[in-house]
């Protein structure tokens, strides 16, 4: 087997300790293989993207950090509640009735804490974290890689490693070096958010849920419990409105996305913004290549799917733990080369894909039209609960429910274009 000790100073390079830079960097130091992290920040740091999905709660099992999480204090998420522009419809996704996951109960967590009780999970399991260490440059050769990288003095490092995997998030630092980051047409929006106190909330097991808001020129608003006290709130809109509607600083443009969103105001009448505002664009998107001779892309370097249906940490860590298999299997045969992430590379954009249907939809008349009325089965609604749940590989029969969901949307469609017709005429 070849090893760090002979030939290079770590079998492998993680660039980027966010979750899935930190599955990564787990999984392979669990299996033996040297590691190093190299992170450009200091961990705690801000990140978005709060609100997680039950089906990350066996991915923090396989890791074995599950525990240390659930004993972490985060508030309980069981759900997902979803309201429409007009007034009372709600339409309530129980993570308890979804097909085919396990454990119903996820998290709603502070990602600076979520993400540094993973990245020290990883030393603790063996792999060397280097905070305040930025990769600037990565030079591939037949027999490895050497990685140049600056320390927060400015001062400049190199390292010899056997293969480098960019969990760099949206920077992407190697997939934009060998491609680029292909823009989803159909999902071109922006967020806005910050931190609020003073926001009621629901009472009971729902407490922790997400609550959305949808607005009728197809943006929405989320707001994430963090703790007793602090709601994440931001505002997801489509560019093309934005563009007419920004104002001069994030937090004037979130302040008028809420008051412009009356089904949302009566929460809002005390609330008190605690943090800045921030702003996120250029999403959602998938990366021309993911991988390549000794090169490998997991997460948001790889792909971002619109934050909807909360996707983003899952995706990531899972794809982390098929890079962590993959990898350490070609170093055990001796080969990395751009061959062995060829199923990974089809898994991320087949999980990409699946999702994307349900995102795309929930941008769309007729999607929304069929989510808020009364579903036709519930077996129907609970299929589609367990994809939102998380599910990236549902069984035959959850699929065909789901498919049956998609025909009725098919149909909703025509009737809307066909009433719209009739209207104009
Ligand atoms: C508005 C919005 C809302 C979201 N909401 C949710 C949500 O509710 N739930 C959810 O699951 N997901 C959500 N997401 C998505 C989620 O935040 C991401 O999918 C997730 O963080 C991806 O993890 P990652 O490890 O790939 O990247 P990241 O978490 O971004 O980590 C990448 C790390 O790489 C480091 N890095 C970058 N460049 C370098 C370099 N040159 N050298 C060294 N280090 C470097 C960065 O400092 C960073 O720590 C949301 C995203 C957005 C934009």
């Amino acid at each position: 087997m070849s090893s760090a000790s002979d030939r290079w100073d770590y079998d492998v390079a993680v660039i980027g300790g966010g979750p899935g830079g930190s599955t990564c960097a787990t999984a392979l130091a669990q299996r033996g293989r040297k590691v190093v992290v190299l992170e450009r920040e200091r961990f705690p740091r801000f990140h978005i993207g709060e609100s997680q999905l039950p089906w990350t709660n066996e991915i923090l099992r396989t890791l074995g950090v599950r525990d240390t999480i659930a004993a972490s204090g985060f508030i309980e998420k069981w759900g997902a509640s979803f309201r429409g522009p007009d007034g009372p419809d709600e339409r309530y996704a129980d993570f308890q009735y979804a097909r085919e996951t396990p454990t119903p109960q996820t998290f709603q967590v502070l990602r600076e804490k979520f993400d540094e009780i993973l990245l020290r999970y990883s030393e603790k399991c063996g792999a060397q974290v280097l905070e305040e260490h930025r990769l600037t440059d990565a030079a591939f050769d037949r027999d490895g890689v050497t990685l140049r990288f600056t320390d927060k003095h400015g001062g400049a490092g190199t390292m010899r490693v056997g293969v480098v995997i960019d969990a760099s998030g949206r920077a992407g630092v190697l997939v934009k070096r060998f491609g680029r980051h292909e823009p989803d047409p159909l999902l071109l929006n922006i967020a806005v958010h910050a931190q609020y106190e003073g926001i009621p909330r629901a009472s009971g097991r729902r407490a922790g849920d997400i609550r959305m808001f949808t607005r009728p020129d197809m943006g929405w608003l989320w707001f994430i419990p963090l703790s007793d006290t602090v709601i994440s709130v931001g505002a997801v809109i489509p560019q093309i409105v934005h563009r007419r509607e920004s104002k001069a600083t994030a937090e004037e443009s979130l302040a008028h996305y809420l008051a412009n969103t009356p089904v949302a105001l009566p929460l809002l009448e005390r609330a008190r913004r605690v943090s800045p505002a921030r702003f996120d664009a250029d999403y959602s998107y998938l990366a021309t290549r993911m991988a390549g001779d000794r090169w490998v892309a997991v997460g948001d370097a790889a792909a971002f799917l619109d934050p909807v249906f909360s996707t983003g940490v899952m995706l990531a860590m899972q794809a982390g733990l098929e890079v962590a298999e993959a990898i350490d299997n070609g170093l055990g045969t001796g080969d990395v080369s751009a061959r062995i992430f060829a199923r990974y590379e089809r898994a991320v954009r087949g999980r990409y894909h699946h999702f994307r249907r349900f995102a795309v939809g929930f941008y769309e008349p007729a999607f929304r039209k069929l989510w808020y009325s009364r579903p036709p089965f519930r077996s129907i609604f609970d299929a589609v609960v367990s994809v939102l749940a998380g599910n990236w590989r549902p069984s035959f029969v959850t699929r065909m429910l789901v498919e049956v969901f998609f025909a009725v949307v098919a149909v909703e469609r025509v009737l809307l274009k066909l009433r719209g017709l009739r209207g104009a005429r």
